[in-house]
């Protein structure tokens, strides 16, 4: 395990697999005994919840950054090792937050677990910026697509400004026939390459089912790519060590991938990125120093 412990999970672009990361990316490490803490700091548009079967009415982080809760009220067991600290999904929830207290609640998290991931709203707010100066490293996450990776180098700027360290590039929903090389958008934006991730009709099933992709479909051509990038980031051994002692070549007993014919239902529920002021956020994130 390398000694960083603080990971944001971040994206210019909305809807380009930031929840799926964080959740998969948590639920490799626990698997390789890591202790591990997901964190929605996606505060205005919370879904970690339902990612993971959670139910998002139950007290959560807006309570905590609303000081009427504390961390350990709003931190659910997931499985072993691993927990998870939802947000509130309603527009009150969000209203009564103070994103700053995020730094005390990361802290706290950071002495009681091996790695925490901050899954980080897109866009330029005050509370997307916050969390990429409270990490250890931010982790970019893009599709191919030229608009998204576009989006990224906003994040670069951002975390540079507030103070934090991208660590590199994760790209998702990749496709096979595509013609764009994927090192060659990783040098675009001058970042290494942590992995890429295949599109799968497995991750949406798995949301559905409110169980995390490498738990539902562990088979799966993402959840392999998945437990690679764990390997990779975190220096754990997650490849041969799976809970049911299955292997990368085994047969395991993952869902079998389905048809794909419905992949883009999702672009209509992909999140856009939140255009607020830029230079606010960045000078109240640069205040927070
Ligand atoms: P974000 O948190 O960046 O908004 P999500 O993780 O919620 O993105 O993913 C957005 C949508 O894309 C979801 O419907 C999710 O199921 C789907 N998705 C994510 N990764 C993949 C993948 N590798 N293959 C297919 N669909 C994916
Ligand atoms: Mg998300």
């Amino acid at each position: 395990m390398s000694y960083e412990t603080v990971y944001a999970i971040a994206s210019g672009k909305g809807g380009v697999g930031k929840t799926t990361t964080t959740v998969n990316l948590g639920t490799a490490l626990a698997q390789a005994g890591e202790r591990v803490a997901i964190v929605d700091a996606d505060l205005g548009m919370a879904n970690l919840a339902g990612f993971v079967g959670l139910n998002p009415d139950s007290t959560t982080l807006s309570d905590v950054l609303a000081e009427s809760a504390s961390v350990d009220d709003a931190t659910y067991r997931l499985a072993e090792n691993i927990v998870a600290v939802p947000s509130g999904t309603s527009l009150d929830d969000y209203a009564e937050t103070a994103p700053e207290q995020l730094r005390d609640v990361v802290d706290e998290l950071r002495s009681q677990y091996d790695a925490v991931l901050l899954d980080v709203g897109a866009g330029v707010s005050h509370e997307t910026v916050l969390p990429l100066g409270l990490a250890d490293a931010v982790v970019v996450v893009s599709t191919p697509e030229p608009a998204a990776v576009h989006d990224s180098t906003k994040t670069l700027e951002l975390t540079e400004r507030a103070g934090g360290e991208v660590t590199g590039l994760v790209l998702t929903r990749t496709r096979p026939e595509t013609d764009v090389s994927y090192e060659e958008i990783a040098d675009q934006l001058g970042l290494p390459l942590l992995g890429t991730i295949p599109e799968d009709p497995a991750a949406r099933e798995s949301v559905y089912a409110g169980t995390p992709l490498v738990v539902h479909a562990p088979d799966s051509p993402a959840s392999a790519a998945y437990r690679q990038l764990t390997a990779d980031l975190a220096g754990v051994d997650v490849l041969n060590d799976r809970p049911d002692g299955g292997s990368e070549s085994g047969s395991g007993s993952g869902t079998p991938p389905a048809d794909d014919s419905d992949a883009s239902a999702d672009a209509t529920r992909d999140s856009e990125a939140q255009q607020d002021d830029v230079s606010s956020a960045i000078t109240e994130a640069e205040a927070e120093r």
